[in-house]
């Protein structure tokens, strides 16, 4: 996940970070290219009132037990996103007085008063990861230092409050395959004042829920409509963040899109129709060119995407491949790319046979193939295997998956103890 967190690394040098409350940070979004990728867990803003008042402290950690556990759900009657495991965690901030007592408590309602600027200007920002049950029992979570790089606060201090959390509630995590247990890490505003500033007040909080595998009955390629009448994110927008103001204005054109017979927008920037994102995954596609040569491309961080841990995980193993460092099941000539690829370019691949495949990549469906767009007025075609994968995809997701349950041993999962 990219923590609420995600965004608020927009200062590349934490030194020069100079907001003494949540302030500049989290609620505008200004993203300078990669920086979350290149701050470490250990970052935090180091400001003059930042470093006086307390950070997130697990030690002070309280927990509340339910005394009505609810009872679980049987696998396969679960629908992503519907159903909440026992407990959730809250850690306070303000302005004032820094980050506040942690406490796990039962799953239930928040208390918020009306004048909260979450309800009024969209104070919202949050993360998505997964944690995993391997046969032997261990608990995993994917990357999880990729969600924590949020400067605001420790992200080891939170982490180990998730582990926290996950173990609390590790009765909930399906074990069967492709399932996992899904975490919401969200921080709101929750200052009581109208008008738009930064709030001196927030909560930041996390929620879990058991999930299935995205595409139970195997892959299913997707149909995307290439919108052009509206967009996702803008040049110098908050697009690169979860902000939940990011994510209202897709509802309708995902009705528009859906009305027409299409999954999914697939969305467009500019006069050149860039494809830039799959409703809420990055996007790859693959060329085959004349010399032979794969290319893998996905559109670069240039504010606009988000930096998904995901995308991040499929452009490493593929340069792992690529470089020789890690060899995986993909052609031996294979080139990754981070640039823009334009409607023109995807359609005349189509239509000349060198498109390969295009798919979606995301940490709730991991990997999502693409059989057609809609563009224009016309679908554009683009092949998949017998399986719903494609040649690229098909060894990516298997490896991505290996490492995600523990079944391909990598540093990148990270064990609940
Ligand atoms: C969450 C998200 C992604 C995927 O990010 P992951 O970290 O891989 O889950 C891509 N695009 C958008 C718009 C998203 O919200």
């Amino acid at each position: 996940m990219s923590l609420p967190l995600r965004h608020l690394t927009r200062s590349s040098s934490r030194l020069s970070s100079t907001f003494g409350s949540l302030s500049r940070l989290p609620w505008g979004a200004s993203y300078t290219n990669g920086t979350r990728l290149q701050s470490s867990l250990l970052d935090i803003p180091v400001t003059a009132d930042q470093t006086t008042l307390p950070d997130i402290d697990p030690s002070k950690l309280e927990i509340r037990r339910t005394t009505s556990p609810k009872s679980i759900p049987l696998s396969k009657d679960l629908v992503f996103g519907h159903t909440f495991t026992d407990h959730m965690l809250m850690v306070p901030w303000s302005a004032k007085s820094g980050w506040g007592v942690p406490r796990i408590e039962p799953y239930g309602p928040l208390s918020l008063e009306p004048s909260c600027t979450v309800l009024h200007y969209a104070q919202t920002i949050f993360e998505g990861m997964k944690a995993y049950r391997q046969a032997d029992g261990t608990i995993t979570l994917f990357r999880p230092d990729m969600n924590m790089k949020l400067r605001i606060f420790n992200g080891d201090a939170f982490l180990e409050l998730i582990k926290r959390l996950v173990r609390l509630d590790s009765n909930w995590i399906p074990t069967e395959p492709g399932h996992s247990l899904y975490i919401r890490p969200t921080m709101i505003g929750t200052q009581r004042a109208i008008g738009v500033n930064p709030p001196t007040e927030a909560l930041l909080y996390v929620i879990c829920c058991p999930v299935g595998p995205y595409y139970p009955q195997g892959f299913k390629p997707v149909s995307l409509h290439g919108t052009t009448e509206y967009i996702r994110a803008a040049p110098g927008g908050t697009g690169a963040f979860k902000l939940g103001v990011n994510y209202a204005p897709g509802v309708m054109p995902q009705k528009a899109a859906a009305k027409l017979g299409y999954a999914q927008n697939l969305w467009l920037h500019g006069p050149e129709h860039y494809l830039t994102e799959v409703g809420t995954m990055n996007l790859f596609v693959v060329f085959k060119h004349p010399d032979g040569t794969h290319e893998l491309v996905t559109p670069p961080l240039d504010g606009m995407i988000l930096p998904g841990v995901t995308r991040d995980s499929v452009l490493s193993l593929a340069r792992g491949h690529s470089n020789g460092t890690h060899k995986l099941n993909l052609p031996e000539k294979l080139v990754v790319t981070e640039r823009s690829v334009s409607m023109k370019e995807v359609k005349s691949a189509s239509e000349n046979g060198s498109l390969v495949e295009l798919f979606g990549a995301g940490t709730a469906a991991v990997i999502t193939t693409v059989d057609k767009i809609g563009y224009m007025g016309e679908d554009v075609l683009i092949p998949t295997g017998e399986d719903g994968l494609g040649p690229i995809s098909r060894t990516i997701w298997r490896e991505l998956v290996g490492r995600q349950t523990g079944a391909i041993p990598s540093d990148w999962s990270v064990v609940v103890d």
